[in-house]
């Protein structure tokens, strides 16, 4: 999904999320939760835990050689928001780049609430033989960690300690007076209340409910004052324990939390303070770390890097096979004698251009790619489509046969597949309240395998807002661009069948909402041609 493009940019899954068909194939119990749509897209149902602790569980095992055991009652982890969180790490102790700043010698981190998964320390000791400290109040959690860092011969590594409910950092240290740990992470209870953890006040009521399950037991998902008192709590251990610890920090469930808690570092004074996001699938966390080292160097904030590469973000969207081999049946019709996907699905692309009076041309490009140079001068594309609206309202508006008629022209009208076929523009997915809206089936977990879908960009620019650009304009075009075909998993070899990819790159013009437009009117075109009868 969109999100994904803003992984951080060492998490492995981030161009390349998991293989579901291969996973299946390779692991039987993972093979149970999977299911293959008409399309042939392999998905999974990310309303049930047992699905997605099946995930986590078999990416954990082929990605990192890793056995765990979770109850379905606790908290089941997905591994790319924990990836992301583990690298953040990396990236503040100064592990990867060779910070001159970090200290020499093995890592030695703290994870506070590891769960009975205990991925944290699972994951940095395996990626980073990391040393953790991992910290649980709630005895089934603290007993399966133990069992999973046992069973993958980590307790070298890894020691899981049982802890009272009311500390946090300060009784967990008690023992080791002397040492000096690089950092500390945390996942804490998202929820003040059973009315947060259920969506109540804490997300925006335009958003559309969770898209995968909220797993958790009490203590996992709950606690005093929700995470906003629990962070503070970290924070006065923090204030006491100082320089014992290099970093703190602390996820966030909620992007509210931010502020209050970097305010409250600011009046205690706290030299060094920095924040992160992370992004998988549709779910968004943020996290704050914090130091008393004057000497740590402090990774910068996300945001004006993403807003940066969003605008540079080319608009894209996939054909799977079925859909391209069906255009593939019916390209004699428009005069193409090829078959390779590519060329196909260049040769439709052309038509529909040609159709709707957009200038093209093909230019240069690689032996798995096709690109064309658009230049568009006029909107055809909303035209079109207010014409069909236009036809539609006709066609209601004829009068209704009487019930003792033949019925026949209701019965077309109500009855009949939408005229516009499966992808119509009314109402256009796009055109809803999600706030990364996507006609897209599932989420994977904080990843995704693509397929036929546009990405968040299409999505959210939705082509439905923008009006007409103003005849004032002295430019005499809308906009330019360049569109790419791509045929996808293309190693070194060159294949002539697969999926296709088109991206369309932003070169110049009045305003990007246009090829928004455009590229949602070159997917719904491609899609209905594929699928209307011949
Ligand atoms: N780290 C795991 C689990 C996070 S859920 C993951 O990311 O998947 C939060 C965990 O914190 C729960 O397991 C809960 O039992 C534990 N917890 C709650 N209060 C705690 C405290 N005071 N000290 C240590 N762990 C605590």
């Amino acid at each position: 999904m969109a999100l994904n493009k803003s992984m951080h940019p060492r998490n492995r899954y981030k161009d390349k999320p998991p293989d579901f068909a291969y996973l299946a194939s390779k692991y039987p119990d993972f093979q149970k939760h999977v299911h293959t749509s008409l399309t042939g897209r392999v998905g999974l149902n990310f309303k049930d835990p047992e699905a997605v602790r099946a995930l986590t569980c078999t990416l954990l095992k082929e990605d990192f050689g890793l056995s765990i055991e979770i109850p379905l009652e606790r908290l089941i982890p997905t591994v790319p928001l924990r990836l992301n969180y583990i690298h953040w790490v990396e990236d503040l102790i100064g592990s990867i780049d060779g910070d001159e700043t970090a200290v020499e010698g093995p890592r030695r981190g703290i994870d506070i609430g590891t769960g009975a998964s205990c991925i944290y320390p699972l994951l940095g000791a395996t990626m980073n033989g990391w040393f953790f400290l991992a910290t649980e109040v709630d005895d089934i959690c603290f007993n399966y960690a133990k069992k999973n860092v046992e069973q993958n011969g980590l307790s070298d590594l890894i020691k899981v300690v049982k802890v009272p409910q009311k500390t946090l950092l300060m009784d967990a240290l008690k023992e080791e007076s002397a040492l000096v740990y690089d950092f500390c992470m945390c996942n804490p209870p998202f929820f003040a209340n059973q009315l947060e953890a259920k969506g109540v006040n804490s997300r925006n009521s335009r958003r559309p409910p969770p898209s995968s399950v909220n797993t958790g037991g009490v203590t996992e998902i709950m606690a005093e004052g929700g995470e906003l008192e629990f962070v503070k709590r970290i924070i006065h251990d923090s204030l006491q324990l100082k320089k014992r610890l290099r970093w703190y920090s602390c996820m966030l469930g909620k992007k509210c939390s931010l502020a209050p808690l970097k305010e409250e570092l600011r009046k205690q004074g706290v030299p060094k303070v920095t924040h992160t996001e992370f992004c998988q699938g549709r779910t968004m966390r943020w996290a704050l770390a914090w130091s008393f080292y004057d000497d740590v160097s402090v990774p910068s904030p996300p945001s004006k890097k993403r807003k940066m590469e969003k605008v540079r973000k080319p608009l894209s969207f996939s054909l799977l096979l079925p859909t391209v081999k069906l255009l593939q049946a019916k390209a004699p019709s428009i005069g193409c004698s090829a078959h390779g996907s590519l060329d196909v699905v260049t040769a439709w692309v052309e038509k529909t251009l040609t159709d709707l009076r957009v200038l093209h041309k093909r230019v240069p490009s690689g032996n798995a790619e096709r690109s064309l140079f658009l230049t568009a001068v006029e909107n055809s594309w909303i035209h079109v489509r207010q014409k069909r609206r236009d036809q539609r309202r006709q066609l209601r508006e004829l009068p209704r046969a009487p019930p003792s008629g033949d019925g026949a022209v209701s019965q077309t009208v109500e009855n009949s597949p939408h005229p516009d076929g499966p992808h119509s523009d009314s109402p256009h997915p796009m055109c809803s309240e999600r706030p990364r809206g996507m006609d897209v089936v599932e989420d994977k977990g904080g990843v995704n395998n693509g397929s036929d879908m546009v990405t968040e960009e299409v999505a959210t620019g939705a082509g439905c807002t923008t009006p007409p650009p103003s005849s004032s304009s002295t430019q005499p075009f809308l906009f330019k661009c360049l569109t790419n075909m791509k045929l996808e998993g293309t190693g070194e070899g060159v294949k002539e069948e697969g999926d296709v990819t088109l991206q369309m790159h932003w070169v110049e013009g009045q305003n990007r909402d246009l090829m928004n437009q455009l590229c949602t009117y070159l997917k719904n075109t491609l899609l209905r041609l594929a699928s209307n009868p011949q």
